[in-house]
């Protein structure tokens, strides 16, 4: 009875997919669990008892030791293209528990990660460190506080058992919640593994799980491709917004639902700049800042790829119908990225000259290395002193054409500050203060700095007192490091 009272409510439906996409596989049992970190909103809102969850037998099950009723756990097949080249990869250290169904009636992934060897773990141990599991805790809870669709946390526990990398760490386990983990790679692993059969098959759960309703469209799997290239442009555009930068944004990486997901590399830009890397191992600049929007369209041509059987029988029809919809990506994510950067600057009505505008005082912000985040909190508080941006004569002539939009538009002046403050966030995850956070955790055991940074980082459009204070050290300079896969 205390597994019911948790709140548990799961159901399996991936594992009604053909055995081709997945694998049975438990949890391998840890020595010494304690919970760390636990999201007591998050599983409020699942219908998860929280104060039975933060007890022995919640970290037993959050440890993959124990198995709560309902779960059946299974590690899930994909392929992907990994900095362009193609590989047979799955979930490697991450076990799907089932789905929760929530009091809502909604349906999220329970996923452990961390939790052990699986048969697609190739020469990994299947388990991951503490550090990166609360910088994944961290970042996506940030990403969801922004209002960017993302993959959630719901709880970090310690193992009691050291894992070996450059150096002895302490192993560590991550619940990851998502709507789902259908990946561009779980297609392209399809169509490498599976039958025309099996890829119809995934279209159609993936169309029932995530987009009922185009099940009767007269060619549902070319919704299914419109419907998926509109929620990238979507979510693409909100990280360019606010200055996300995935780092590695592999086809196995990019969800169908347009959640972002696999929190390895990322990180926030300071100083705005479009060429922005911070992963150690993307030399080329792949997946550069700016190169985002570009990168997401390649890996929407390798989702359309895996369709093309099923959008006509005659493959050049195919391939011409899935070109016109890959086609409108670019224009669908340059909408949203000017609507919102309309919002940033409290703008209100498309005008012809918004893109020059908007143009201007990136390129000024660029030229005179402007941190990004910190340039819009200015205009949104008119504080415009301290940076070497305000001083100069691009962005004072910036200023007076953006003044002249602002006054003349029919909105009141109070009107388009509340629309830039709606959108312009206080505080984002600063790689200084998450580093900071981690650092005391990982040698002094103290979860305080990170407690704090999770609390400045819940309401970033509030602009409270305590959070502009904490967000104004000073950024510091010199360059920056991700990286992955620990
Ligand atoms: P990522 O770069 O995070 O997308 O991971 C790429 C692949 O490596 C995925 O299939 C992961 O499951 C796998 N992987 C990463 N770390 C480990 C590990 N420690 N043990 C086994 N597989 C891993
Ligand atoms: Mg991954
Ligand atoms: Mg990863």
């Amino acid at each position: 009875t205390e597994k019911k009272e948790m709140g548990w409510n799961f159901d399996n439906s991936y594992a009604h997919l053909p055995e081709t996409f997945y694998t049975l596989t438990n949890p391998t049992p840890v020595q010494g669990p304690k919970l760390v970190k636990f999201n007591t909103e998050l599983a409020a809102s699942f219908g998860l008892c929280a104060e039975s969850l933060r007890s022995d037998a919640g970290a037993a099950i959050f440890a993959g030791n124990e198995i709560p009723k309902g779960a059946l756990p299974l590690a899930q097949a994909y392929a992907g293209h990994q900095f362009g080249h193609f590989t047979m990869l799955g979930d490697g250290r991450a076990i799907l528990l089932g789905e929760q169904i929530t009091p809502q009636d909604e349906r999220f992934d329970i996923q452990l990660k961390g939790a052990g060897r699986t048969p697609y773990s190739r020469g990994g141990d299947g388990r991951a460190a503490l550090g990166p599991m609360l910088r994944e805790y961290i970042m996506s809870e940030a990403m969801h506080a922004l209002r960017i669709p993302t993959t959630r946390s719901l709880a970090v526990v310690t193992t009691g058992e050291p894992i070996y990398r450059e150096e002895e760490l302490e192993g560590a386990i991550l619940t990851r919640v998502a709507s789902s983990h259908l990946r561009v790679g779980t297609f392209q692993y399809a169509t490498v593994y599976g039958t025309v059969d099996e890829i119809q098959a995934l279209a159609n759960y993936t169309i029932e799980r995530h987009f009922p309703e185009i099940e009767s469209a007269s060619n549902p799997y070319l919704s299914l491709l419109q419907e998926v290239i509109k929620k990238q442009a979507k979510l693409i555009a909100k990280w360019q917004l606010v200055g996300f930068i995935h780092g590695v944004m592999n086809t196995d990486n990019m969800t169908i639902n347009g959640e972002t997901i696999d929190y390895g590399p990322c990180a926030f830009m300071d100083s705005y700049d479009p060429a922005t890397v911070f992963s150690s191992i993307d030399h080329g600049g792949r997946y550069a800042y700016g190169n985002q929007p570009v990168i997401a369209n390649w890996n929407l041509t390798r989702f359309a790829e895996t369709l093309l059987q099923l959008l006509h029988n005659d493959e050049d029809q195919a391939i011409k119908l899935a070109e016109k919809e890959l086609k409108a990506f670019p224009s669908l994510f340059y909408t949203h990225w000017t609507n919102g950067m309309r919002e940033k600057l409290g703008l209100f009505q498309e005008e012809p000259e918004d893109k020059a505008l908007i143009d201007d005082l990136l390129n000024a912000m660029k030229k005179y290395k402007a941190d990004y985040t910190n340039t819009f909190l200015a205009l949104t508080f008119d504080e415009l002193d301290g940076m070497v941006l305000f001083a100069s004569k691009e962005f004072k002539d910036w200023h007076k054409r953006w003044m002249l939009r602002l006054e003349t538009q029919e909105e009141p002046m109070e009107s388009a500050k509340k629309r830039m403050r709606n959108s312009n966030p206080a505080v984002i995850p600063r790689n200084h203060r998450v580093e900071e956070a981690l650092e005391a955790v990982v040698e002094k055991n103290d979860y305080r700095p990170m407690d704090q940074l999770l609390q400045m980082l819940e309401h970033p459009y509030e602009h409270t007192k305590d959070q502009t204070e904490y967000a104004k050290t000073p950024v510091p300079t010199g360059s920056y490091r991700t990286y992955c896969g620990t």
